[in-house]
């Protein structure tokens, strides 16, 4: 386990001398969720303690590109003339995971038009338009932008493609205005936050009850008794290297994991040694940041046999998902004279140029035919306009022909990915944390990356589903919260 901060057994009520602090509602980590739960806890009346181990609040929210993963005929969808609806985006979101939490999906879809408005009230300024492009990182303003696989195949084929990444109006990452807005509105509600204090362990009545946290603060062990409840929202575990080798071996030391300093899994395991349990830790978000150029989208992925394996069309976290599956990680990109171009946001390497496929096949170490065989199954289709192998969309095909070709080295280990997980606590939409046996632990609540969320698969994540989780069900938790009974 990494950091001083690793979380330790829950401490026994009756083990506190004297509390230090009280609130009806405390909530740890002070990022999205943890500023959506306060918001909502705050004006329902609770009093609300935020305990952040930073020195001011944000997490990763506040470092994140910003985007929100919002549908069903939002005002900015409307506007730039896509039609969606909630049957709609949900039918696609059921098409994200072999486990989908139908609960959380279905309550997310229904309301997420209200999560749009709820956002918008609160000073959250989006623009009705849309960036068309096929771009990773969003540097315009624009509103919304396609940020899934809505248009890929299989997806098209289950629900109508409508774009769903809205992005705060900002011309580079949206996540610091969101969380400034979220910040004034948890201030104007009345919830006190308290920095340089990181949470340690939760502490428990006899009957097991979560009554309050340990903390340090400024080098001070804190004793805080929550009166309703403890919401953990500390973010998840995409810097702890110990939980990544355990969790995730197939990508673990081989890309770079990325998130706030503080994203150590404190909060899981908190939730874990307090009997709630933790769903999908296997799973995670990983990108190939290939494009833009979108030219690079008319290669093909091959793997070490020189075998297709994706429709190159889709979205950069499934082609990462998919990437990381090949034997022994090795991937390339082979493209030709007329489409190639340098990924602009991060160093990639070539792995071979060649004059001709077979040249290349030979040097990239492929097995005699094979990739030869693969560009000339795709080129005859492509220049049907058609791919039967992967279906990818008639705009990204055209015959890789023009020499010299090149193979971009897309290895595991060697190209530029990022990663970071999805796993976490499992918990009712409403935020109640549950044991494996599916009950509820009394006293404890968590949100955001705390918990295993909507985006919960490799090969289905979409931008946006993370903030769109961590701040529609961090208010959930938060209402929740706030409403029951003390102890
Ligand atoms: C570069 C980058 C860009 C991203 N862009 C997007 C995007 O555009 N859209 C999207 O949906 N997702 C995006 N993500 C993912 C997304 O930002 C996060 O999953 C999401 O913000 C998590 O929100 P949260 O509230 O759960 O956690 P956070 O916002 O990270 O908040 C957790 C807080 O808890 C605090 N904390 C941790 N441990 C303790 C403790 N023991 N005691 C007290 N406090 C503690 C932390 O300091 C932090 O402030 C991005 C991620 C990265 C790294």
């Amino acid at each position: 386990m990494s950091g001083e901060n690793a979380a330790s057994s829950p401490l026994r009520a009756e083990s506190i001398a004297k509390w230090d602090r009280d609130a009806d509602v405390v909530i740890v980590g002070y990022g999205g969720a943890g500023a959506c739960a306060a918001i909502e806890a705050a004006r329902a009346g609770a009093s609300v303690l935020l305990l952040e181990r930073a020195g001011g609040g944000g997490g990763t929210t506040a470092m994140s590109a910003g985007h929100l993963y919002l549908g069903g005929g939002t005002r900015v969808q409307k506007a730039t003339g896509y039609e969606d609806s909630p049957e709609n985006m949900r039918d696609y979101l059921m098409q994200c995971s072999d486990d989908p939490d139908e609960e959380k999906v279905e309550i997310y879809c229904n309301n997420s038009v209200e999560h749009f408005e709820w956002l918008v009230e609160l000073g959250v300024p989006f623009r009705d338009s849309i960036l068309e492009e096929r771009v990773m990182m969003q540097r315009t303003d624009d509103g919304v932008i396609w940020s899934g696989n809505e248009k890929a195949w299989p997806f098209r084929e289950h629900a109508t493609p409508a774009p769903r990444g809205h992005k705060p109006q900002a011309e580079e990452e949206g996540g610091p205005l969101l969380f400034a807005k979220l910040h004034e509105a948890a201030q104007a509600a009345g919830a006190e936050a308290l920095y340089d204090t990181a949470v340690q362990t939760l502490v428990l009545a006899d009957d097991g009850r979560v009554v309050g946290v340990m903390a340090r603060h400024m080098g001070e062990e804190l004793a805080v008794r929550a009166r309703r409840g403890v919401v953990l929202c500390s973010g998840g575990f995409a810097l702890n290297e110990s939980m990544l080798r355990h969790h995730m071996p197939r990508i673990a030391g081989k890309v770079e994991s990325i998130g706030n300093p503080y994203d150590d899994g404190a909060g899981i395991l908190m939730g874990m040694a307090a009997r709630g349990t933790s769903i999908h830790m296997s799973e995670y978000h990983i990108t190939l940041p290939h494009y833009p150029p979108s030219s690079l989208t008319k290669g093909i992925l091959v793997n070490g046999q020189g075998q297709r394996f994706v429709n190159e069309d889709c979205y950069h976290g499934r082609i990462g998902a998919y990437c990381a599956l090949q034997p022994g990680g090795i991937v390339y990109l082979i493209a030709d004279n007329a489409h190639f171009g340098w990924p602009e946001l991060r160093d990639f390497e070539l792995a071979e140029t060649a004059e001709s496929i077979a040249e290349l096949e030979e040097a990239l170490g492929i097995p005699d035919g094979m990739l030869q065989h693969s560009v000339e199954v795709y080129n005859r289709h492509a220049k049907e306009g058609r791919d039967p192998v992967f279906h990818k969309q008639e705009t990204w095909l055209a015959p890789i022909e023009e020499p010299p070709f090149a193979a971009l080295d897309c290895r595991l280990g060697k190209a530029p990915y990022m990663a970071f997980p999805l796993g976490g606590l499992w918990t009712r939409p409403t935020g109640e944390v549950l044991t494996a046996e599916g009950q509820p632990v009394a006293g404890l609540y968590a949100a955001g990356r705390t918990t295993c969320g909507i985006s919960r698969s490799a090969e289905g994540y979409a931008s946006g589903t993370c903030i769109a989780d961590a701040t529609y069900f961090g208010r959930l938790a938060g209402r929740r919260v706030a409403s029951a009974s003390p102890a």
